[in-house]
């Protein structure tokens, strides 16, 4: 029906255009009357070869990486009213950058971001590794060590590489776990061997393979200690819990919003103190030789503006309900443990994470257990996968039966209570030992 609306007059519908949003309307009334009469929903196709995409209504979705990226319904609603190409940009008016944009409310949401992280200027980027590079691209030349971990996500380790930087991995120890000790360790040893301490530093909160906590506020006092910028990574946390950038004593802070902000890839933060604001959103210098052209205030880590559409909006539609949600983390952190009460009386099954949870991403390993089975079944591990299915479980990496990794964020308790039981109910049927 909006379709009619953007190709009629402004002024009226065309007799044709009537006829097209009555039948529209009619159709609308038989969808209603088949849900109604629980016939479920007949819409399976987008366009040709695009079908709907009904995970997050068929299943329980344990995919690792995204549950805090699901979209709130505010957000779903502002997706289809604010899809169109610049839709944000309909008052820019000068300076012309994206975060002084007032109407939609874009210049409030950047000062709101950079409070929610306590931090002093914030901008939003496309994913968490564009907020690594941004610093990255600022602070680091050709042969600079820069202090990564044993855990750290490949897209540090990329965007170390496009500025010619070296990376100096900080090991975690015999726990997986990166200590403030080890760090301030690292940098002596790299001090003395490559003659100069990193120019800067990326911790991970809670890194990717087992979702484990890492000594952030440690490393913060590492970081003064030894004066090397430090950047806080917080894909794993950034819209999921509270996280203070100040108190932890992060020079950065970058976050996810398709990983954990409850919003459309690709959309991230970056937050910055007052000090470095002027590095990394440093405006454009440069002329056309032949126009004499500049550009004003543009900001080139950002090359100008960065989420113009759907990726900003929906960071700002799901954003109350994110800054509500981080208050209720050790709800989830109770529910990831609930689980593991569940899933661990199945015999043979481990948690590689460390334990209790602290976090509601963990590593698994069921290589005694399910693995057992796959090795003589037909289907191999896929019929771990099969039987999940069949109870409306999905997420999980197909055939995986060894080591594999979930997430429960976002989760109910009686989700919780159906995922772990249906665990068990597999683990009874295929004849694996189960604890009362
Ligand atoms: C997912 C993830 C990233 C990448 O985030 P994007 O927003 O997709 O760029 C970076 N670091 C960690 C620890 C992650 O888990």
């Amino acid at each position: 029906m909006r379709e009619v609306f953007r190709h009629a007059l402004p002024t009226a519908l065309s007799e044709v255009e009537e006829k097209k949003l009555k039948e529209k309307l009619d159709q609308l009334e038989k969808i209603l009357d088949e849900f109604r009469a629980k016939k479920g929903n007949r819409l399976k196709v987008i366009s040709d070869g695009l079908n709907l995409r009904t995970r997050e209504e068929e299943f329980i979705n344990i995919d690792p990486i995204q549950a805090g990226g699901k979209l709130t319904p505010e957000a779903r609603k502002a997706l289809i009213a604010y899809g169109d190409g610049y839709s944000v940009c309909d008052h820019c008016l000068k300076p012309f950058r994206l975060d002084k944009i007032k109407k939609p409310p874009l210049e409030e949401f950047h000062r709101d971001l950079a409070v929610f992280l306590g931090m002093d200027v914030a901008r939003v980027v496309p994913g968490a590794r564009r907020g690594f590079q941004a610093v990255v691209s600022s602070l680091v030349d050709k042969g600079d060590p820069v202090l990564l971990t044993s855990l750290s996500h490949y897209t540090e380790f990329l965007a170390v590489e496009e500025s010619g930087g070296v990376v100096r991995e900080v090991m975690a120890d015999e726990k997986n776990l990166v200590t403030a000790e080890k760090i301030a360790d690292r940098i002596e040893e790299i001090e003395r061997t490559d003659g100069r301490r990193p120019v800067l530093m990326i911790i991970d909160h809670f890194d990717y393979q087992f979702g484990n906590e890492h000594d952030v506020y440690g490393a913060g006092k590492v970081a003064k200690e030894y004066d090397i910028p430090f950047l806080y990574n917080g894909a794993y946390t950034v819209g999921i819990m509270p996280v203070d950038g100040k108190k932890i004593g992060a020079d950065f802070i970058v976050g996810s919003g398709h990983k954990s902000m409850a919003s459309c890839a690709p959309s991230g933060v970056l937050a910055v103190s007052e000090e470095w604001a002027d590095r990394i959103f440093r405006t454009t210098s440069i002329e056309g030789d032949l126009t004499g052209r500049r550009f004003g205030t543009k900001e080139v880590e950002l090359l100008g503006c960065t989420l113009m559409g759907a990726p900003v909006i929906t960071m700002m539609a799901s954003f109350p309900h994110v800054k509500a949600r981080v208050e209720h983390w050790g709800d989830e952190v109770r529910r990831s443990n609930r689980f593991f009460q569940l899933f661990l009386k199945i015999k043979g099954n481990r948690c590689l994470s460390e334990m209790p949870r602290k976090h509601t991403l963990s590593k698994v390993d069921t290589a005694a257990s399910f693995d057992v089975i796959a090795r003589s079944h037909k289907k191999r591990g896929y019929f771990f996968t099969r039987e999940l299915k069949k109870r409306g479980i999905t997420g999980i990496f197909e055939g995986a039966t060894r080591d594999w990794k979930l997430n429960t964020y976002g989760l109910s308790d009686r989700e919780i209570e159906y995922l772990g039981n249906a665990f068990i109910e597999i683990a009874e049927e295929y004849g694996i030992e189960v604890e009362d």
